[in-house]
């Protein structure tokens, strides 16, 4: 038998009968080349998708989830992996996706098993209990000494049973990713000396000293109290079950930007070949220290867990026989985090594309003024009302001491009108807040996934494209369309005075389209009545071509149109009126709300 090298063909035979999609996307994030399957998976004809943008996280790295349509037009789950590849000279992306609705399927199953089981035996056992502890105190009848010794320890086993299944639940839950945690700035020395003086008494009984060592009296961290709380639980508690003499100590400090805390006791210890296993589930070693109590052999499984998920970590040193000291870390608190936590909330929500924006008052002076001292929050509340009906599911966070964030699912994600929308929509809430001067502010925009699939990345890019709209804007062309010179001329020397660098003039409506040829303006002022090609016309044509239909208008009309209040005018639409000649406090609003 002979072995060939695979020529052209046949490795084009290859891609298009694979079971696995196969993608080029490029630089952009268009796709540039599918195959049968990868259009099955997508759910649309090859030729919807070639060209257009691919809307899942595509960056090398370890696999994704994402939602496919299976055979038989029913939804699944596809597993997507990308790598870095060369396509026609240029950087781009080979993605794959393979169809793992099966096991996706069997693992739901498990984890709803485990959940379903959980909760099944809890009620049968709780009702054992009861019935056991009403036989045992005699309710029921007279019992003898040696049948309360019996009914006890069924009470006992009820109850560590009990605890067994609590557990399995929470950690079930914790692996499924099923918990949400609440986290906040909280004191981490003060959930430490909470729990430790709870725990005092216990260990005073076995005659052992617990004390706490705080390096920092003030240690914010950014997690969920009551969780914290269940690990200090389980570290303190285990530290008193397997110490029999001598002191225990708990210290916090701060370290390399991170919180730890440790529990240190001079007890049994652990062996080191069991070290390794310690956070395994059902870990225990040795003879247990309490034969009333085992123990589940989970409390350091899902006590990591939770500081894992908290991005912190657990570790721990002993020696056989002479103690133990198991730390864990946690972030001490940044601003950044919230945003972190709020961005990862929004991509655990939902998988669809959605955009993060960043607002920064560059001088909030007026605001405050106009507003008063809640005026972040109200700022706030209102871009967020104003975004609302533009944009899907608007979500808003407010930063001290000027920063807000948002998150929105965009229908043209990322794209210029987008962009376009937004500015108008933070402009128009300034506008209604009573700031009539042009606010400056700067603004950062990212795209989730395309810029990013994890929250520090995506903001990242978002801080990473601040732009400050007053420099942009006056750096924008302005194209004045008008066969009168001398009105060319007003506008141009107003537009000037407001600080626009850039003006460009045409006297007809072909002379605009020469200009256009060349660069694409920030903004077109337009005049309806030229002789030659009309102002409709114009606007006609600049709305058939892909680069200029999203350019803002504002029609210059010598005939009397309503002007009313100017808030009336601040709508989303990219075309805006005004009589002419242009009075120059309307003209300046009108050009600040546009571009
Ligand atoms: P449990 O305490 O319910 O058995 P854990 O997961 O908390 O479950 O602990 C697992 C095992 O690790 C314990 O059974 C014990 O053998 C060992 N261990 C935990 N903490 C200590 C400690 N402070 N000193 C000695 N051994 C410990």
């Amino acid at each position: 038998m002979t072995h060939s090298v695979p020529d052209h063909q046949d490795l084009e035979v290859i891609v298009q009968h694979s079971g696995d999609g196969l993608l080029v996307v490029d630089e952009d994030g268009l796709i540039r080349f599918l195959n049968p399957a990868a259009a099955a998976f997508l759910g649309k004809p090859a030729a919807d998708l070639i060209g257009r943008p691919f809307d899942h996280p595509h960056r090398p790295g370890p696999p994704v989830e994402i939602a496919i349509v299976r055979g038989n037009g029913k939804s699944g789950v596809g597993e997507l992996r990308a790598v870095d590849i060369p396509w026609q000279g240029k950087a781009a992306r080979l993605v794959s996706i393979g169809d793992i609705s099966e096991r996706a399927l069997f693992d739901r199953l498990q984890d709803d098993f485990i959940s379903n089981v959980s909760h099944e035996l809890r009620t049968p056992l709780t009702a054992i209990r009861e019935a056991v502890s009403l036989m045992r105190d005699g309710i029921l009848g007279s019992v003898t000494d040696e049948q309360v010794k019996f009914l006890n320890m069924c009470i006992r086993n009820a109850d560590h049973l009990r605890r067994i299944v609590d557990t399995i639940l929470d950690i079930s839950k914790i692996e499924a990713g099923r918990i949400r945690m609440t986290k906040k700035n909280s004191s981490l020395p003060e959930i430490v000396q909470a729990v430790v003086e709870a725990f005092q008494p216990v260990a005073a009984r076995k005659g052992l000293s617990l004390s706490l060592n705080p390096g920092a009296d003030s240690l914010q961290v950014f997690a969920d109290r009551d969780r914290i709380t269940q690990v200090l639980n389980n570290l303190i508690g285990n530290a008193i079950k397997f110490t029999s003499s001598g002191a225990i100590t708990v210290s916090v400090e701060a370290s390399d930007g991170r919180a730890v805390c440790s529990v240190s006791d001079p007890g049994r210890g652990i062996a080191e070949e069991d070290l390794p296993k310690v956070f395994g589930k059902f870990q225990q070693f040795g003879a247990p220290a309490d034969p009333s109590n085992k123990g589940t052999g989970l409390g350091l499984a899902i006590s990591r867990e939770i500081v894992r998920l908290r991005a912190g970590d657990m570790s721990v040193r002993s020696v056989l026989g002479q103690g133990s000291t198991f730390s864990f870390t946690l972030p001490v608190y940044r601003p950044e985090l919230e945003v972190h936590n709020h961005i990862a909330a929004r991509m655990a929500d939902s998988k669809h594309p959605f955009l993060l924006f960043c607002v920064h008052l560059n001088d909030p002076a007026p605001l405050v003024q106009a507003a008063g001292p809640e005026w972040l929050d109200k700022l706030t509340h209102r871009i967020h009302r104003t975004l609302e009906p533009g944009f899907r599911s608007v979500s808003a966070l407010r930063l001290e001491p000027d920063r807000i964030f948002l998150t929105l699912e965009a229908p043209q994600a990322g794209g210029m009108p987008a962009r376009r929308l937004l500015l108008r929509g933070v402009k128009e809430t300034f506008f209604n807040m009573g700031v009539d001067d042009e606010t400056d502010f700067s603004y950062g925009i990212a795209a989730y996934p395309r810029d990013g699939e994890t929250p520090e990345a995506l903001a990242e890019a978002c801080a990473a494209g601040l732009v400050r709209e007053r420099t942009e804007r006056l750096d924008q062309t302005i194209l004045i369309v008008d066969d009168e010179k001398a009105l060319t001329e007003a506008t141009q020397m107003l537009l000037e005075m407001f600080g626009y660098r850039h003006i460009q003039v045409a006297h007809s409506g072909m002379d605009a389209f020469e200009v256009l040829k060349r660069a694409i303006p920030g903004l077109i002022i337009l005049d309806m009545k030229m002789p030659g090609m009309s102002g409709h016309e114009v606007i006609g044509r600049l709305k058939e071509s892909h680069e200029t239909k999203d350019i803002p208008i504002l029609i210059m009309s010598g005939f009397e149109v309503e002007i009313g209040r100017f808030l009336e005018y601040i709508n989303r639409k990219a075309i805006l009126t005004i009589n002419k000649p242009a009075e120059p406090e309307i003209l300046r609003k009108m050009v600040y709300y546009l571009i």
